[in-house]
């Protein structure tokens, strides 16, 4: 059994990581959205995405 950690480091320095993928990308395009008034699809987060 081995544990995946997701995570994504935004352009402004903030490192986002979640368990899940899926949960990441919420959280991912709330900061973007909240902080850069970015919005972000699946595919922009899954290509920022290191695990
Ligand atoms: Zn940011």
């Amino acid at each position: 059994m081995s544990q995946e950690i997701f995570s994504v480091e935004c352009p402004c320095g903030s490192v986002l990581t979640h368990e899940e993928f899926a949960a990441l990308v919420v959280e991912v395009q709330a900061h973007a959205k909240g902080n850069h008034n970015m919005d972000l699809t699946v595919e922009d987060i899954q290509n920022m995405a290191s695990n």
